[in-house]
């Protein structure tokens, strides 16, 4: 049986930051993700904001870590070789309650101490967004807010660990743990794994986790939202990140101007019920989003959608076992904070259970909280003096000069063969992201590195010279390369070569 001193479970945002966290000490360390690549949870389907820290109530864990997150996210980016949009926010009102919710969030920005806010006037709102609708009544400028490519973030976060000395285990879903006398024995894709410490960091899945060691205390009660993707011809009708402060009471919509240039809308809130990570649309999220956007942004070009894609909020709530009914009563209240859970039974046992926004923004002091944490419990830990924070970006063919890029395609013929016209990304870039660190084994994966087939034509023009590629680097059938997740399969029948 595999031994490690620590084992974080879940490779998403926070599995993979608090991997990296934990590779400054010096110890053996496994992180265990179910499927066949990071990021492929929550991580990959969320808004994508570095918030400022205006949005979160004083004195809270979450405000102080969102804002020390937001003042520092540029460096993490340029640490880890991942692109960083700091555009900045602007929340809108359109009459006396919204501009009241703007009035309350500068006052806990500034307590919070956000940098830069400003309250605008609508004549000021307009000037740096004159696609606004001119019902608009006044504005809340956040300069420190800003856009990431999430994925991108987590996929450097896990590599960088790795190169610092952690081990990533694909396909290795965690089905049982059991408690020992020296740690914990946990059951992982059929195989057995032993660890002093565990941190859980499963996401939707984390409260199933929790309790193979402990009581139920905390439950996850997931809520499903919607997001539409508009193509980059609609670049430029916004330029910051535009939350809407609605009059009735309710959600409002963002839309964030995405770190490749498109436009991302939403996300919805619909109630759910379900667990379900292959995270589905809805017809009536989606309604929600066009009526909206054409209230905020009449002149959005909703023609230009390319793509739509569904989410789910791991809402966390205390429950309590009610002795008398056998049944567990849950909290009428969700959980607002940031918490790491322990339990009294099970020492050494962290779990990250239903964290929500500003995860993302956070997901570096998170790691940073739960490894320092594991360390204190663990003792006697020995700093990793090796540890190098800097991870080196992937080669984006496209930000080179012309002459720099011919020079690139001298030195290697594929970077000149074009297979995502939409994007201009290379058979060479596609390559390099199958053979990096933790490199693509799937369609998806390959875009989530390289962008390939997220433009307009979603992938109808490469998706077959992908799944040429990806065969022939990863010396599997055709027939076997998968869109994304098992099972699905982009070639049916056999290979008949
Ligand atoms: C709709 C939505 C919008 C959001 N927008 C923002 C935003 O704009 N800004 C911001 O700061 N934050 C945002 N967040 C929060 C942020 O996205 C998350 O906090 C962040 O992605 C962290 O995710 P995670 O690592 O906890 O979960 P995940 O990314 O879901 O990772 C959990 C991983 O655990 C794996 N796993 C599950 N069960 C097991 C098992 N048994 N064994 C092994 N592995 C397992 C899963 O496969 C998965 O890879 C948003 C969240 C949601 C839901």
């Amino acid at each position: 049986m595999e031994k490690y001193d620590v084992i974080v479970i879940g490779g998403g945002l926070l599995g993979c930051f608090t991997a990296r966290a934990l590779t400054r000490y010096r110890l053996k360390l496994a992180l265990l993700e179910a499927r066949e690549d990071v990021c492929t949870g929550i991580s990959r389907a969320n808004t994508a904001i570095i918030y400022s820290g205006a949005d979160t109530k004083p004195g809270s864990l979450k405000s102080e870590m969102c804002v020390r997150s937001a003042q520092t996210f540029a460096n993490l980016c340029s640490q880890l070789g991942v692109r960083y949009s700091p555009c900045g926010s602007l929340m809108i009102s359109f009459g006396p309650r919204g501009e009241e919710v703007l009035g309350k969030k500068m006052a806990q920005g500034k307590a919070n101490g956000v940098r830069g806010l400003a309250l605008l006037s609508r004549e000021e709102v307009l000037s740096i967004e004159p696609n606004v609708s001119p019902a608009v009544t006044a504005g809340l400028f956040a300069p420190e807010a800003g856009t990431v490519i999430p994925w991108e973030l987590g996929i450097a976060a896990a590599e960088n660990a790795l190169h610092n000395g952690a081990e990533f285990q694909f396909n290795s879903a965690v089905t049982r743990i059991e408690k020992v006398p020296d740690g914990y024995v946990l059951e992982a894709g059929g195989r057995p794994f032993h660890a002093r410490g565990i941190i859980n960091c499963a996401g939707l899945y984390a409260d199933g986790l929790h309790e193979m060691v402990a009581k139920p205390s905390v439950r996850i009660y997931p809520e499903a939202g919607d997001y539409y993707i508009l193509d980059t011809k609609a670049s430029g009708v916004i330029r910051h990140i535009i939350f809407h402060e609605p009059e009735e009471k309710g959600k409002g919509l963002t839309l964030v101007p995405t770190v490749d240039g498109n436009i991302l809308l939403g996300p919805s809130k619909i109630p759910s019920g379900e667990k379900n990570d292959a995270f589905p649309t809805s017809k009536e999220g989606l309604e929600w989003l066009c009526g909206l956007a054409e209230q905020v942004i009449p002149s959005l070009p909703m023609e230009h959608v390319i793509r739509s894609f569904g989410a789910v909020r791991p809402n966390p709530f205390y429950v309590r076992h009610d002795p008398d009914t056998g049944l567990l009563h849950r909290d009428d209240k969700g959980i607002s904070d940031f918490i790491l859970h322990e339990t009294d039974g099970a020492p050494n046992f962290l779990s990250f259970i239903g964290i929500k926004t500003p995860g993302l923004t956070c997901a570096l002091e998170l790691g940073l909280y739960a490894a320092d944490r594991m360390a204190a419990l663990l003792g006697n830990l020995q700093p990793n003096d090796a540890f190098n924070p800097n991870n080196p970006a992937p080669l984006r063919l496209k930000e080179l000069s012309e002459e720099a890029r011919a020079q690139r395609v001298r030195e290697k013929p594929s970077y000149g063969r074009i297979v995502c016209r939409c994007r201009g990304i290379s058979e060479g870039e596609i390559i390099d992201s199958i053979h990096h660190s933790i490199g693509a084994k799937t369609v998806d994966g390959v875009k989530r590195r390289t962008g390939a087939g997220s433009g307009r034509c979603q992938g109808g023009f490469c998706t077959q010279r992908i799944i040429e590629i990806l065969s022939q680097e990863l010396g599997i059938p055709v027939c076997d390369i998968q869109k994304d997740r098992p099972g699905s399969k982009v070639i049916g029948g056999k290979d008949h070569g």
